[in-house]
């Protein structure tokens, strides 16, 4: 049942009615919840499982590829968004959705490429998108990817991040 969906590699699914698993293939990268959850906190707690296997994805393959360009970044945070998969900050603060686990390799790669090239040019400008080719040179079929690649995020994580925005924005 594709409740959590297919990312990065893993395997994300859900066996049974009264036990949930989730497994990204790593080693601790396992989550079980047993029956006796009621669907909003098991919907909360695979929320805060991905979102801590997006850190342990997605952390160190910003400061290899980083080192790799030669480049600084300040830090990074992981954020449960609906609407952008990366962020840069004039500060050097580089921002990533927790969603982009469940890309394959390349496109994340090609999305950390671009957030690292905005701490030398601050916009989308062609000089910009130059250094982005000389970080990806496949960068054009990778953008194009990134900008469908929405379908790729299970419905459930979709509609549980829009309804919480709509919350929030009502309250
Ligand atoms: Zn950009």
């Amino acid at each position: 049942m594709p409740l959590v969906g297919a990312a990065g590699g893993g395997e994300f699914g859900v066996r049974g009615a009264d036990c949930v698993r989730a497994s990204d293939g790593s080693r601790g990268g396992i989550l079980e919840l047993h029956s006796g959850a009621n669907p909003e906190s098991v919907r909360d707690a695979l929320l805060d499982w991905l979102a801590e296997r997006a850190t342990a994805m997605l952390e160190p393959r910003l400061s290899e590829l980083a080192a790799d360009l030669g480049v600084k970044y300040r830090h990074v945070h992981i954020r449960r968004q609906r609407t952008r998969w990366g962020s840069c900050s004039v500060r050097g603060a580089i921002s990533l959705n927790f969603c982009l686990l469940f890309h394959r390799p390349a496109v994340v790669k090609y999305l950390l490429a671009h957030e690292l090239a905005h701490l030398t040019h601050m916009n989308h400008t062609p000089r910009f998108w130059a250094l982005v080719a000389d970080y990806e040179p496949d960068w054009r079929a990778l953008d194009r990817e990134l900008l469908h690649g929405w379908q790729q995020v299970p419905a459930w994580i979709m509609l549980t991040l829009r309804n919480r925005a709509q919350a929030r924005s009502a309250a």
